[in-house]
């Protein structure tokens, strides 16, 4: 099995890029994990995958560091404007449905001894979290964490492979991260 395949399967199935990164070069940063306990995106104690719910920032980073290398991988899209909120909503649709594609092909032909999703922003498999009606996760194997709440800092990853943060006016780019450990 040949993980740089990875990234030729990520692109066949519109990522705009994709990389292979090292963990050990994940920086963590508190700051972003705030902005999530500030309700910066409004699913603050709404969702499994976002704080309170998903656990402190230690435990993730902890359950981040059990893996050596992973999947970055990133779709830009075009918006009206830089207040285009619809288009911006919108993209993240797309995103997650491209990054959910990505996921299952993972699952289906490449050998893993494990993986770990991390997708932009809360888990929107269903079209309501079961956290708001008091009740465990339904799809445990589905939910994807956030990036967010485990204070990945994604631009300092971005750029430690090369990716692009910014990808020019009118566009707004979403990030995906699936953690991966080979089999021995
Ligand atoms: S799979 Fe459903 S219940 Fe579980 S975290 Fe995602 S949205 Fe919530």
């Amino acid at each position: 099995m040949d993980i740089n395949n990875l990234v030729g399967d990520s692109l066949e199935l519109q990522a705009t890029h994709a990389s292979i990164v090292n963990v050990a070069d994940i920086k963590f940063n508190e700051e972003f994990r705030a902005m999530c306990e500030k309700n910066v995106c409004g699913s603050y104690n709404k969702n499994w995958m976002c704080p309170p719910a998903v656990g402190p920032i230690s435990e993730l980073k902890e359950r981040v560091l059990e893996f050596t290398q992973g999947l970055l991988l990133q779709t830009v899209h075009e918006i009206k404007s830089s207040f285009d909120w619809k288009g911006m909503m919108s993209a993240a649709v797309s995103h997650t449905v491209i990054f959910r594609n990505i996921l299952e092909r993972i699952e289906e032909n490449y050998d893993l001894d494990k993986i770990l999703p991390l997708n932009a922003g809360p888990c929107t498999f269903c079209a309501k979290c079961a956290f708001l009606e008091d009740e465990p996760c339904r799809f445990p194997d589905k939910a994807l964490f956030s990036v967010e709440a485990c204070g990945i800092d994604v631009m300092a990853l971005e750029k430690s492979c090369g990716m692009p943060y910014y990808n020019g006016k009118n566009t707004v780019s979403y990030v995906g991260l699936i953690l991966f450990k080979l089999n021995d």
